[in-house]
């Protein structure tokens, strides 16, 4: 009997989990449907220093980029796949010399995690939809956040929004 209650409750369980499933995969967690390419597919689309970046995990110059001390209205845009990545609303000097901002557009649009290559502790940041290495993230930003998102200038692409402050 209570074998029987307990396969019950495994079963609802298992239901709600396979509903859920459902409505992840059909509602606007669509608009983020993942870009997978192999790498050989990313050397055609990208620019080498691009490529080196995105799927090398590379970093650029400091100060080398486009993006450091650009102060346009508008959005960043993944530079490989076109994700919307970050409003220049959230952009801020950090002085470092890479593009910063303390906050992404949203949640599901990048991606964290450990980084403890070089012997260091960090947080790595990824295009939730392509996967592109972006930058890494620190507990250094300004207010609201205190966070600080540095991002390689050579992954992003900036679309002008006039609206955007
Ligand atoms: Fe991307």
């Amino acid at each position: 009997m209570r074998d029987l209650t307990l396969r019950k409750i495994c079963l609802v369980l298992g239901m709600t989990l396979l509903l859920n499933g459902d409505s992840f995969c059909n509602g606007e967690k669509l608009l983020l449907e993942k870009v997978i390419k192999s790498n050989a597919e990313w050397k055609k689309i990208l620019t080498p220093k691009q490529y080196h970046v995105a799927r090398e995990k590379g970093t650029e110059r400091a100060f080398s980029g486009e993006y450091h001390d650009h102060k346009g209205q508008g959005i960043y845009q993944c530079a490989a796949c076109g994700n919307e990545l970050f409003s220049s609303k959230t952009k801020f000097d950090s002085g470092t010399g890479w593009p910063s901002f303390w906050a992404s557009v949203s949640e599901d649009k990048v991606r964290e995690e450990k980084d403890n290559s070089f012997f260091m502790k960090r947080t790595e940041v990824l295009c939730n939809r392509c996967d592109a290495h972006l930058g890494h993230l620190f507990e250094d930003g300004p207010a609201p956040t205190h966070l600080r998102y540095c991002i390689n200038s050579v992954i992003l692409k900036f679309v002008e929004k006039k609206e955007q402050k």
